[in-house]
């Protein structure tokens, strides 16, 4: 089934979830200003999916009923479906020019398609078809899932177990005839509160005496125990005043959100992996393979900052300066390198043994660790080409303001045929883009999410075969290897 947006906002009506913004519990996380745009952000893969020009992008067809699904719920089957993927993560980015949430569930479904298949056939245990199970319910219900990895990790140079604080890392606390209590927290949760489902994975590789930490399950998001707190984002209050121009973008956002799991009962049949700590590692690294492909989001969002930084030198009528179309250009080669990055690694995928097709690591890594700087410098380029005004343009409701506006219209206008106002909206946008809201997901969200940039490092020196290039420049030299 194909939930429409309508369905999706009804569904999260339903829910009960325990959520708190800035001090006080929100009744009405629905209708809330601040949450609102981050709900129409994910009411947008729901949208493009029921779109018939975009039904191959945004579809598939599902694994285990043969039904079509959206593609947030697939499990990808060959490398045909990585690459579409990318481009459902362009797509996407171009069309709400900011962070989508879903693709976290959908790497962790992936993930968790892998790595269940793989304890099973080590240890003889049934979670594969326990997951399968799971798949099929979010599939015919086209839920959205929230991919939970980050615990808050408190002193990094200790192991969980040896933390002053034991819920520093999520963890097993008890275990019953119905299923695990579980307690501790996963932090920047991207998408939180507008998941059906929370989906747990460890966050780091795990020894014997980590293993109640080695843990992985689904619950609802509504479970009882589990408590949202919202976390700020610069410039968010704007979306309180009503504004149709201050905002940037008038529609969609993004937000993340601490979550406390406070003694959580999870049952059996829902639990993905209890104590295999030989594998928490593998599910860590391919959750990140996976997310740091889905980062082609950045892409998207990196096409409409493009077109803003076009549009408002046109604007000012600086579009013909020899330098704004060069730096144009290198915003383009950046935008573009990222994307060859994100399909390079979907084209290298290989099946792994569960059948589910996986991204090349070391590409996805390359990939990611470009995310982590090419968005700054095209950020940088269009705060150059937008020029001052961005940051000291006086707010909309002075333009409306009789005493003010005649005066904010006369001197703030570029070229004669476009509207002071239009001129503004653009100026705007970039700002949300590049310091507002919007750039918690296209700047911060690009350096630490998926991974800071220090992870992606420690997997391409792994990945490589620095050996083999050693040995070609020797053969090449004439150097064969002195024994000792
Ligand atoms: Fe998806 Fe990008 Fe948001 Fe991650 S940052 S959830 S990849 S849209
Ligand atoms: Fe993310």
């Amino acid at each position: 089934m194909l939930m429409t947006p309508q369905q999706y906002e009804e569904s999260l009506r339903q829910l009960n979830l325990v959520v708190y913004m800035f001090g006080k519990r929100l009744d009405n996380v629905v209708d809330n200003d601040i949450i609102r745009p981050s709900l129409n952000a994910v009411a947008k893969t729901y949208e493009m999916a029921q779109r018939p020009e975009f039904e191959d992008i945004m579809t598939a067809t599902s694994h285990l009923s043969g039904e079509k699904i959206n593609r947030f719920t697939h499990i990808h089957q060959n490398t045909g479906d990585l690459v579409k993927k990318t481009k459902m993560g362009r797509l996407l980015g171009a069309h709400t020019g900011c962070c989508f949430q879903r693709c976290v569930g959908m790497d962790a479904l992936n993930a968790l398609s892998i790595v269940t298949y793989d304890i099973d056939q080590a240890k003889g245990t049934s979670y594969s078809s326990r997951f399968l199970k799971y798949l099929s319910y979010v599939q015919e219900k086209d839920l959205v899932c929230d991919g939970a990895m980050t615990d808050p990790k408190g002193d990094r140079s200790l192991p969980p177990h040896r933390q002053a604080d034991a819920d520093m890392y999520l963890h097993i606390v008890d275990e019953t005839a119905d299923g695990i209590i579980v307690s501790g927290a996963k932090a920047h949760q991207t998408g939180a509160v507008n998941s059906h489902e929370i989906i747990v994975m460890p966050t780091i590789a795990m020894r014997e005496n980590d293993k109640n930490y080695a843990v992985s399950f689904a619950l609802p998001s509504d479970a009882q125990g589990i408590i949202y707190i919202m976390g700020r984002q610069s410039c968010d209050t704007r979306k309180c005043e009503n504004s149709k121009i201050d905002v940037g973008n008038l529609k969609y956002g993004g937000h993340e959100a601490l979550v406390i799991f406070d003694n959580v009962l999870v049952p059996w049949d829902r639990v993905f992996m209890c104590r295999e700590y030989e594998f928490a590692g593998a599910l860590v690294e391919k959750f990140s393979s996976y997310h740091r492909q889905s980062y082609a989001c950045k892409v998207g969002v990196g096409d409409v900052l493009i077109g803003a930084a076009q549009t408002i030198a046109e604007y000012n009528g600086a579009q013909k300066a020899s330098h704004i179309r060069d730096k144009i250009i290198e915003m383009n080669h950046l935008n573009e390198t990222l994307y060859c990055g994100s399909i390079a690694c979907a084209a290298e995928g290989q099946a792994e043994p569960s059948g589910t097709y996986c991204v090349d690591t070391l590409l996805a890594n390359i990939s990611k660790q470009n995310v982590t700087r090419f968005p700054y410098e095209i950020a940088r380029i269009a705060q150059d080409i937008a020029g001052g005004l961005m940051v000291t343009l006086p707010s909309e409701a002075d333009f409306n303001a009789p005493e003010t506006g005649k005066w904010l219209e006369k001197y703030l206008r570029g070229t004669p045929e476009i509207s002071t106002q239009n001129r503004m909206r653009m100026l705007r946008l970039i700002e949300n883009l590049t310091l507002g809201t919007a750039a918690v997901g296209y700047l911060t969200e690009s350096m630490h999410g998926a991974g800071s940039p220090q992870a992606q490092r420690i997997m391409i020196s792994r990945q490589v075969d620095l050996g083999k290039k050693q040995q070609y420049a020797k053969n090449l030299c004439g150097i064969q290897d002195e024994e000792n």
